[in-house]
This record gives C-alpha cells, sequence and structure tokens, in this order.
C-alpha cells in the first residue's frame, strides 16, 4: 500500500503531481501548479496510469 507511485510533471504546466486520495476508492492526481485535478479512480495505480497517459499523449 505505501509502495511509491512515479507521476509524471503536468502537460500544462510542467509543475509537480500529487496524488490525492479522499476515500479508499477515490484518487486522483492533482497538479500543484495549475491546480488541476485529473480522472477520479479506484485505485493510486490507476489513477496514477491515467495521469501519466494524459502526460505521454500531449
Ligand atoms: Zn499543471
Amino acid at each position: 500500500m505505501a509502495s511509491e507511485i512515479e507521476l509524471k510533471p503536468c502537460s500544462f504546466c510542467g509543475g509537480k503531481a500529487e496524488m490525492v486520495s479522499d476515500f479508499d476508492d477515490e484518487h486522483y492526481v492533482y497538479c500543484t501548479g495549475c491546480k488541476g485535478g485529473w480522472k477520479t479512480m479506484e485505485t493510486p495505480e490507476e489513477a496514477a496510469a491515467a495521469w501519466n497517459r494524459r502526460a505521454n499523449d500531449e
């Protein structure tokens, strides 16, 4: 559960991304630069994958 998850920099502003966990099954990545949240997923791993996919696509 405490595994390190690598997050790519924000594709919009290059800011630092942080994992946010609201509940046990609601996790999303938040950009500290442009204050943008990304897709809410059931696990931190899925949230990180969705975020990193976006970063790769841009
Ligand atoms: Zn950003």
